[in-house]
Protein backbone atom coordinates (compact mmCIF):
# COMPACT_ATOMS: atom_id res chain seq x y z
CA UNK A 1 0.00 0.00 0.00
CA UNK A 2 1.42 3.51 -0.99
CA UNK A 3 1.39 5.75 2.18
CA UNK A 4 -0.34 9.04 2.10
CA UNK A 5 2.35 11.79 2.16
CA UNK A 6 1.53 14.51 4.22
CA UNK A 7 4.02 17.78 4.86
CA UNK A 8 4.71 19.75 7.74
CA UNK A 9 5.66 23.01 7.56
CA UNK A 10 6.23 26.50 9.30
CA UNK A 11 8.76 28.53 11.26
CA UNK A 12 11.00 26.47 13.27
CA UNK A 13 10.28 26.01 16.86
CA UNK A 14 6.15 26.04 16.51
CA UNK A 15 5.83 22.52 16.77
CA UNK A 16 5.73 20.61 13.68
CA UNK A 17 8.50 17.85 15.44
CA UNK A 18 6.20 18.03 17.93
CA UNK A 19 2.87 17.95 16.81
CA UNK A 20 3.86 15.08 14.70
CA UNK A 21 5.54 12.84 17.35
CA UNK A 22 2.65 13.42 19.50
CA UNK A 23 0.25 11.70 16.33
CA UNK A 24 2.04 8.85 15.76
CA UNK A 25 3.36 7.84 19.43
CA UNK A 26 0.97 10.04 21.89
CA UNK A 27 4.30 11.67 23.38
CA UNK A 28 5.36 14.95 23.66
CA UNK A 29 8.84 16.07 23.34
CA UNK A 30 9.96 18.67 25.37
CA UNK A 31 13.94 19.38 23.70
CA UNK A 32 14.17 21.48 21.17
CA UNK A 33 16.57 20.34 18.03
CA UNK A 34 15.58 23.19 15.13
CA UNK A 35 17.40 20.61 12.55
CA UNK A 36 16.65 17.55 13.57
CA UNK A 37 14.38 16.43 10.65
CA UNK A 38 12.58 12.93 9.95
CA UNK A 39 9.84 11.31 8.68
CA UNK A 40 7.18 8.84 10.28
CA UNK A 41 4.94 6.84 9.30
CA UNK A 42 1.81 5.47 11.44
CA UNK A 43 -1.56 3.26 10.19
CA UNK A 44 -4.79 4.84 10.74
CA UNK A 45 -8.13 3.97 9.94
CA UNK A 46 -10.54 6.22 8.38
CA UNK A 47 -14.11 5.18 7.35
CA UNK A 48 -13.45 1.72 7.93
CA UNK A 49 -10.37 2.23 5.44
CA UNK A 50 -6.71 1.04 6.50
CA UNK A 51 -4.22 3.90 5.26
CA UNK A 52 -0.61 4.32 5.98
CA UNK A 53 0.71 8.09 6.45
CA UNK A 54 3.83 9.04 5.68
CA UNK A 55 4.41 12.68 7.99
CA UNK A 56 7.55 14.32 6.04
CA UNK A 57 9.33 17.01 8.44
CA UNK A 58 11.90 18.78 6.45
CA UNK A 59 14.01 21.56 7.90
CA UNK A 60 13.97 24.43 5.09
CA UNK A 61 16.15 27.29 5.20
CA UNK A 62 17.00 29.93 2.34
CA UNK A 63 20.19 27.68 1.24
CA UNK A 64 17.88 24.63 0.80
CA UNK A 65 18.04 23.93 -2.76
CA UNK A 66 14.67 25.00 -4.29
CA UNK A 67 14.56 21.73 -6.53
CA UNK A 68 14.79 19.80 -3.86
CA UNK A 69 12.14 21.32 -2.09
CA UNK A 70 9.82 21.34 -5.60
CA UNK A 71 10.64 17.34 -5.53
CA UNK A 72 9.17 16.82 -1.93
CA UNK A 73 6.43 19.29 -2.93
CA UNK A 74 5.50 17.39 -5.61
CA UNK A 75 4.88 14.26 -4.03
CA UNK A 76 2.87 15.44 -0.92
CA UNK A 77 -0.65 14.90 -1.11
CA UNK A 78 -1.52 17.21 2.02
CA UNK A 79 0.02 20.05 3.63
CA UNK A 80 -0.12 20.88 7.10
CA UNK A 81 0.74 24.56 7.82
CA UNK A 82 1.68 25.50 11.09
CA UNK A 83 2.24 28.61 13.46
CA UNK A 84 2.25 29.04 17.42
CA UNK A 85 0.09 31.66 18.75
CA UNK A 86 2.35 32.34 20.98
CA UNK A 87 5.06 33.61 17.96
CA UNK A 88 3.49 36.80 16.00
CA UNK A 89 6.41 36.31 13.49
CA UNK A 90 5.34 32.44 12.30
CA UNK A 91 2.24 33.84 11.73
CA UNK A 92 3.03 36.59 9.14
CA UNK A 93 5.08 33.94 7.55
CA UNK A 94 1.97 31.51 6.68
CA UNK A 95 1.12 33.28 3.86
CA UNK A 96 4.37 32.89 2.08
CA UNK A 97 4.24 28.51 2.93
CA UNK A 98 0.96 28.91 1.01
CA UNK A 99 2.70 30.58 -1.44
CA UNK A 100 5.21 28.71 -1.78
CA UNK A 101 2.63 25.61 -2.00
CA UNK A 102 0.50 26.89 -4.69
CA UNK A 103 3.68 27.62 -7.19
CA UNK A 104 5.37 23.83 -6.48
CA UNK A 105 2.18 22.61 -6.81
CA UNK A 106 0.99 24.79 -9.76
CA UNK A 107 -2.64 25.05 -8.45
CA UNK A 108 -4.12 26.92 -5.73
CA UNK A 109 -6.74 24.19 -5.14
CA UNK A 110 -5.21 21.53 -3.05
CA UNK A 111 -5.59 20.04 0.60
CA UNK A 112 -4.34 22.50 3.40
CA UNK A 113 -5.03 22.52 6.89
CA UNK A 114 -3.60 25.73 8.81
CA UNK A 115 -2.64 25.11 12.33
CA UNK A 116 -2.70 27.58 15.73
CA UNK A 117 -0.25 25.62 17.51
CA UNK A 118 0.36 25.74 21.40
CA UNK A 119 -2.94 26.54 22.27
CA UNK A 120 -2.28 25.13 25.57
CA UNK A 121 -0.21 28.25 26.47
CA UNK A 122 -3.20 30.43 26.88
CA UNK A 123 -1.34 33.33 28.97
CA UNK A 124 1.66 33.54 26.31
CA UNK A 125 -1.14 34.00 23.47
CA UNK A 126 -0.52 36.85 20.94
CA UNK A 127 -2.44 35.72 17.83
CA UNK A 128 -6.27 35.51 18.64
CA UNK A 129 -8.41 32.45 17.76
CA UNK A 130 -10.52 34.64 15.46
CA UNK A 131 -7.11 35.44 13.35
CA UNK A 132 -6.36 32.21 13.01
CA UNK A 133 -9.62 31.70 11.59
CA UNK A 134 -9.79 34.93 9.37
CA UNK A 135 -6.69 33.80 7.73
CA UNK A 136 -7.66 30.21 7.11
CA UNK A 137 -11.21 31.32 5.75
CA UNK A 138 -9.31 33.95 3.13
CA UNK A 139 -7.29 30.90 1.92
CA UNK A 140 -10.04 28.38 1.93
CA UNK A 141 -8.60 25.86 4.42
CA UNK A 142 -9.61 24.20 7.71
CA UNK A 143 -8.34 25.58 10.63
CA UNK A 144 -7.64 24.32 14.04
CA UNK A 145 -6.30 25.34 17.50
CA UNK A 146 -4.19 22.39 18.86
CA UNK A 147 -1.72 21.46 21.33
CA UNK A 148 1.02 18.81 20.91
CA UNK A 149 1.22 18.86 24.53
CA UNK A 150 -2.05 18.05 25.61
CA UNK A 151 -3.24 16.53 22.63
CA UNK A 152 -5.67 18.68 21.97
CA UNK A 153 -7.23 18.65 17.98
CA UNK A 154 -4.05 16.78 16.65
CA UNK A 155 -6.15 13.47 15.40
CA UNK A 156 -8.89 16.19 14.78
CA UNK A 157 -6.29 17.66 12.37
CA UNK A 158 -4.96 14.63 10.57
CA UNK A 159 -8.47 13.15 9.97
CA UNK A 160 -9.91 16.38 8.51
CA UNK A 161 -6.63 16.40 5.86
CA UNK A 162 -7.26 13.20 5.37
CA UNK A 163 -10.31 13.16 4.20
CA UNK A 164 -9.67 16.19 2.21
CA UNK A 165 -7.02 14.24 0.25
CA UNK A 166 -9.75 11.40 0.03
CA UNK A 167 -11.55 14.20 -2.29
CA UNK A 168 -8.80 14.38 -4.52
P1 LIG B 1 9.65 22.57 15.18
O1 LIG B 1 10.91 23.38 15.02
O2 LIG B 1 8.51 23.24 14.50
O3 LIG B 1 9.81 21.14 14.75
O4 LIG B 1 9.31 22.61 16.73
P2 LIG B 1 9.45 21.46 17.84
O5 LIG B 1 8.44 20.41 17.64
O6 LIG B 1 10.87 21.04 17.93
O7 LIG B 1 9.02 22.27 19.17
C1 LIG B 1 9.75 23.40 19.59
C2 LIG B 1 9.58 23.54 21.11
O8 LIG B 1 8.22 23.86 21.41
C3 LIG B 1 9.91 22.27 21.88
O9 LIG B 1 10.53 22.62 23.08
C4 LIG B 1 8.54 21.66 22.15
O10 LIG B 1 8.52 20.89 23.32
C5 LIG B 1 7.66 22.89 22.29
N1 LIG B 1 6.26 22.66 21.87
C6 LIG B 1 5.85 22.13 20.69
N2 LIG B 1 4.51 22.07 20.64
C7 LIG B 1 4.05 22.58 21.81
C8 LIG B 1 2.73 22.79 22.36
O11 LIG B 1 1.70 22.51 21.75
N3 LIG B 1 2.68 23.34 23.62
C9 LIG B 1 3.79 23.67 24.33
N4 LIG B 1 3.63 24.19 25.54
N5 LIG B 1 5.05 23.49 23.83
C10 LIG B 1 5.16 22.95 22.59
MG1 LIG C 1 11.67 20.59 13.81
Amino acid sequence: MNPIKISIIGNGGVGKKAFSFQFCYSYFIEEYDPVMEDSFRKQVVIDDEILIIEILDYYYDDEWNNRIKQRIYEKTDGFIVVYSINDKYSFNKLENYLKEIYKFKKTDDFPIIIIGNKNDLEDQRVITKEEGEEFAIKYFCPFFETSAKTRNNIDETFFTLLREIRKY
